[in-house]
């Protein structure tokens, strides 16, 4: 049985969420601990652990949140931003149910930590 994690209970209306968007496929809101002055986070409704666990037949859900990022970013007003995952541990992952950083609103510098 998959653990239920904090987006799920965020997903329930159970904990709250600052809310930018909600379709059928998923939902953004703001993290709680912003890295710049737009941090955004968008997870699907589907209880994916990491997209390690992605299969093949989640290809159109991926792409839609891809795509739901930039439609946000247009949103806020962002040209420039930084789009994220998180796959593991190691890799910095603290929550196990799949979501994407949407990150922008400052100079953001590259390699990452
Ligand atoms: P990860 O480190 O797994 O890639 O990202 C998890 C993100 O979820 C972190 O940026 C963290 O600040 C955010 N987060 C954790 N718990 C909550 C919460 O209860 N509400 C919101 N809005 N964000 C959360």
């Amino acid at each position: 049985m998959t653990q239920e994690t904090i987006f799920e209970r965020i997903l329930s209306g159970e904990i709250p969420c600052s809310e930018v968007h909600q379709d059928e496929l998923c939902l953004a809101f703001r993290d709680i601990e912003p890295q710049a002055p737009i941090h955004i986070l968008i997870i699907p409704k589907k209880p994916i652990k990491s997209l390690r666990e992605a299969h093949e037949n989640d290809q159109n859900l991926l792409g839609h949140l891809l795509l739901t990022a930039a439609k946000i970013a247009k949103q806020e007003n962002l040209k420039d931003w930084r789009t994220v995952i998180n796959t593991g541990e190691k890799a910095g992952q603290t929550v196990f149910h799949l979501h994407l950083h949407l990150i922008g609103g400052r100079s953001l510098s590259w390699p990452p930590g």
